[in-house]
């Protein structure tokens, strides 16, 4: 048997969690089956529970869109029991079962084996902290450097905005942390944000076609008239890695920044990252990305008080990674 939360849809369309017991058949076929240890609270989760969240596809559905643990079983030459794995992305939590469960079962090409995190590390980075990474890569793939000025964080409190503080901070950059939280001052110095502003713009402020340049790059997770402003606001030939919709999935800009200025608006998508390219990016995580401050961003939540805790990030009042306890310590 398998102990999972399951979210379950009504007639009248609210979704219920509810702890149970269910049997193996529940779980859908797979190479690789996974002794949950630990998953997260993404905004994405919360949004799989939320009636039109627009991200599940269907009910009953075990949420968790990370899931880290250890190979119970595998039918593929790739995996052995025993083996430390994290999977994410895909469409695990959202139309197949997820990490919210002590057993997942999943492809092999949907699952990373780690050598040099722990499961419980490895779920502290979870889906946000792999976006996080993937954001500061497409920055230095466009061949920003610290010399070329400070780089802006939108949402710095949040699980993708706390992660890239922290690894920005670590590759030599300026870090400007732009926050809604006035008491996360401490946490945003302590990951290595040089200065901390309010969210932009500001209260009142109208962004222009072109306003005055501030930073060389931005990491934005929040989407709608922060990343219009990110993008007026950006230096010469800068870029913004837009991986959000924290805010608004909207994107009231104009075509000024692009074709006056040369910024580039670099997307980034982790969901449906290949999996080498997935792979590749976690053995960096495990090595020279580790983030150096995970312990201070992350909570601990027993899979038991999730039903009460998940909504919350969806208003903007999580700080930092929220990692879950499915079967761990
Ligand atoms: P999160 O932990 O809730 O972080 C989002 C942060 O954005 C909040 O902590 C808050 O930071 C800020 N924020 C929230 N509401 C806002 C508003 N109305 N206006 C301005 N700022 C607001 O969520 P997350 O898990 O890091 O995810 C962040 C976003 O990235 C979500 O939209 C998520 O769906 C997306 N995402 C995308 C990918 C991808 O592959 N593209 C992967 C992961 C996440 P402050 O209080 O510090 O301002």
């Amino acid at each position: 048997d398998v102990q999972a939360l399951v979210a379950h849809q009504d007639d009248d369309g609210n979704i219920d969690l509810v702890h149970e017991t269910v049997e193996e058949s529940f779980l859908p076929d797979g190479d690789v089956e996974i002794a949950v240890e630990y998953s997260g609270v993404n905004f994405k989760d919360a949004l799989a529970v939320t009636p039109k969240g627009g991200v599940a596809r269907s009910y009953p559905l075990i949420p968790g869109i990370d899931l880290t643990g250890t190979v119970r079983s595998s039918t593929s030459p790739e995996f052995s029991a025993g083996d430390v794995v994290v999977a994410h992305g895909y469409d695990i939590g959202t139309g197949r079962h997820g990490g919210y469960a002590d057993t997942a079962r999943l492809p092999a090409d949907m699952v990373v084996k780690l050598t040099g995190l722990s499961a419980k590390d490895a779920a502290a980075i979870g889906t946000a902290g792999f976006t996080a990474a993937m954001s500061v890569e497409a920055l230095t793939a466009h061949g920003i450097t610290p010399s070329d000025g400070p780089v802006l964080v939108t949402g710095a409190t949040g699980g993708v905005g706390s992660v890239s503080v922290d690894l920005l901070a670590a590759a030599g950059f300026e870090v400007i942390a732009s926050t809604g939280k006035s008491d996360a001052t401490d946490l945003l110095r302590t990951l290595g944000a040089t200065e901390i502003i309010g969210r932009l713009p500001e209260e009142g402020e109208k962004v222009r076609a072109l306003g005055k340049t501030r930073w060389a790059a931005v990491v934005d997770c929040v989407g709608g008239t922060t990343l219009a402003y990110a993008l007026s606001t950006l230096a010469y030939g800068g870029v913004v890695a837009a991986s959000g919709l924290a805010g608004s999935a909207d994107l009231p800009t104009t075509v000024h920044p692009f074709i006056l200025r040369g910024v580039t608006l670099a997307g980034i998508d982790s969901v449906q990252l290949p999996i080498v390219n997935r792979r590749a990016l976690w053995a960096k995580l495990e090595g020279e990305l580790k983030p150096r401050h995970l312990d201070d961003v992350t909570t601990d939540v027993a899979v038991t008080a999730l039903p009460k805790s998940i909504k919350t990030i969806l208003s903007g009042g999580v700080t930092g990674r929220t990692r879950v306890i499915v079967a761990g310590e």
